[in-house]
């Protein structure tokens, strides 16, 4: 193991000041792709993971923390799958409470404070209300229980405690509810994160303990060593050449692909995968100004978050059976429909319309089939399935139980070390090591910073909003940024502080093309789409300096990006 961050850890589970310009120290970067193909290569791991989602992340940080040696391949760029696409909450999942699945409230109800104190810039408090609605699918004796156990399922205390709210309350917390068949609501904590930086912040946090990670490469075969599984063929998407990696041991944590990859290995039979979409649309925040995030069901049953984010509001899910192209999964005009209207009916006073959309994303549930279930009722739950040659793939799960579901497949992986090969490891401690980026004790200190960076960015022009996202992005690497931006001569303070955080991105977190970089590491595309279209030649003209790029690319990428913010934004009746 890497002893860099070994004492770190060891001595007050914290990252200190140093430690800061240590992580310095670890660059990630594509710039440097060749040797890392070439390092992948060359030795044996001891674990290979398929799959740079949270759930491959993951395991990436559990393995290695504990003394393995990994390496992570992702097709496409980390987080590229479902791991960029969910409502984007550390949540317990109230609605599985009603499907009777209380241990995995239990477990991912108890997950949310932890991921919050491993990183508290990123999975931020959450209050949610829960409005009580004449004719609606919750009362208020039910709610208070149900609400009551998911507390003491979750351990919740002091503050974060639900309280029941009277209807004055309720529409003193929040204005636009429907006045008139309003009854109550109730009220209680959940968090709120980026899903795509969670995802890179646990890669990264796993190069401390030397994973070897990379993104468009793709695993094509698996090698065999007397009928048993002992790495895997993998096409690099870049360079176009296939290399191998050796590995005592390979896990497949591909999300909504985990069956394609059982059936390379031959292994794909009992239980199957069984994909549902969901989509989320995104406001600007005047066209629906709900003061705080409400969670109210609609009148099919289904349950509709609307979540205030900066600059914006965004709501969704649907949740609908899907068995089209993986890789491009789009929202439909009926999915829109249905959300736009879900909040039309809830809150009488908005009138939103399909042009008022800014932005959108879908995505896929990797969820595990459960025959004559339909798609709201199937669980949430994890399963792993170990095939006869000993391929180890994880499906289910949520954003939320993470860290336990890696525990959980890592655990099985010691226990096949020990057989094998008569090793032990040790257990798992990523409950204790904070992701990169954070040297918070607690998120007042999250707050304090904020404050401290708008006090050092105003004169140049930028705005508390500004301040709020470069902390709730980067955390304390916010420093890295503004070292960058500091030297960098442009007159206009935007265009040095994009450039400056796109350097960041390109030097600390593998960013191979603007997509990487507008979609998965700032998450412009959808909370600020406009500021895509205006930096985007800016970004183009940084790719030539940074990387050579030629031009002949740089057009691709162009109309790659146009085409993502056409189908993203436009929801226009001539589009469609
Ligand atoms: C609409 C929606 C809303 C959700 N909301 C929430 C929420 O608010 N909170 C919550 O806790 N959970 C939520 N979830 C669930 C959560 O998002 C998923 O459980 C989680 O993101 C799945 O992560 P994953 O890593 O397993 O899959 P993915 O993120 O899809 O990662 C799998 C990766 O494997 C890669 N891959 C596939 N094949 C190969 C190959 N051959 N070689 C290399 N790489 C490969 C893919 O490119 C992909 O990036 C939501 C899900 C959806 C769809």
């Amino acid at each position: 193991m890497s002893t860099l961050f070994a004492a770190a850890d060891k001595e007050n589970n914290s990252l200190t000041p140093n430690i800061l310009s240590m992580e310095k120290n670890l660059k990630f970067s594509n710039l440097n792709r060749d040797s890392l193909i070439k390092s992948m290569g060359k030795d044996p791991f001891d674990l290979v993971v398929i799959g740079g989602g949270i759930t491959g992340a993951g395991i990436a940080l559990d393995a290695s923390s504990r003394g393995l040696k990994v390496a992570l391949v992702e097709k496409g760029d980390f987080a590229s799958g479902t791991s960029s696409k969910s409502t984007k909450l550390i949540h317990g999942g109230l609605r599985y409470l009603k499907q009777f699945d209380f241990w995995l409230v239990k477990e991912v109800g108890s997950e949310r404070a932890i991921v919050h104190k491993l990183a508290p810039h990123l999975v931020l408090p959450e209050k949610m209300l829960l409005p009580l609605i004449e004719g609606g699918s919750y009362g208020k004796w039910l709610t208070s229980i149900g609400l009551k156990v998911y507390d003491i399922l979750a351990q919740v205390s002091g503050d974060d405690k639900r309280q029941m709210l009277e209807k004055k309350e309720a529409l003193a917390l929040e204005p636009l509810l429907p006045k008139k068949i309003l009854k109550g609501a109730g009220f209680y904590a959940e968090y709120r994160t980026d899903d795509a930086r969670l995802t890179i912040e646990n890669i990264k946090t796993s190069l401390r303990y030397e994973t070897k990670a990379l993104n468009y490469a793709e695993v094509k075969e698996f090698l065999y060593n007397d009928e048993k599984v002992s790495g895997v063929k993998v096409i690099d998407r870049i360079g176009g050449k296939e290399f191998e990696i050796k590995s005592k041991y390979v896990i497949s944590a591909a999300g909504p692909w985990v069956d394609e990859l059982r059936s390379v290995n031959n292994s794909k039979k009992g239980k199957r995968l069984h994909l549902t979409k969901g989509v989320h649309l995104v406001f600007p925040h005047e066209k629906l100004p709900v003061r705080q995030s409400v969670y109210f069901d609609v009148p099919d049953g289904r349950m509709i978050f609307a979540i205030p984010r900066g600059r914006v509001t965004y709501v969704g899910t649907t949740d609908t059976n899907y068995d089209l192209d993986k890789d491009h999964v789009t929202t439909d005009l009926a999915d829109a429909i249905y959300l736009i209207s879900a909040v039309n009916n809830m809150f009488p006073k908005i009138e939103l319309e399909l042009e008022d959309i800014e932005s959108s994303w879908a995505g896929l549930r990797p969820l595990i089939h459960e025959e004559g279930k339909s798609t709201s009722e199937l669980s949430r739950k994890d399963e792993i399935f170990t095939s006869d040659t000993g391929l180890i793939s994880m499906a289910g799960g949520k954003l939320t139980g993470y860290r336990k579901m890696a525990e959980r497949v890592v655990n099985r992986v010691a226990r096949k070390m020990k057989e094998d090969y008569d090793l032990d490891i040790e257990e798992s401690r990523t409950a204790k090591i904070p992701l990169c980026g954070t040297d918070f004790k607690k998120f007042k200190h999250v707050k304090k910073y904020i404050e401290e960076v708008f006090e050092r960015l105003e004169l140049d022009g930028f705005s508390e909003y500004d301040a709020w996202f470069l902390v709730t992005n980067y955390g304390k690497q916010t420093e890295i940024i503004l070292e960058n931006y500091a030297v960098l001569k442009d007159k206009d303070p935007h265009i040095r502080m994009i450039k400056a955080e796109l350097q960041f991105g390109i030097d600390y977190e593998m960013v191979t093309n603007p997509m990487d970089f507008f979609i998965r590491r700032t998450g412009r595309l959808y909370f600020d789409i406009h500021s895509v279209r205006s930096l985007l030649e800016v970004v183009l003209d940084e790719f030539t300096r940074i990387f050579k790029t030629d031009k002949d690319q740089i057009a691709l990428w162009r109309s790659a990006l146009e085409k993502e913010l056409e189908e993203h934004s436009n929801f226009s009746v001539d589009r469609i």
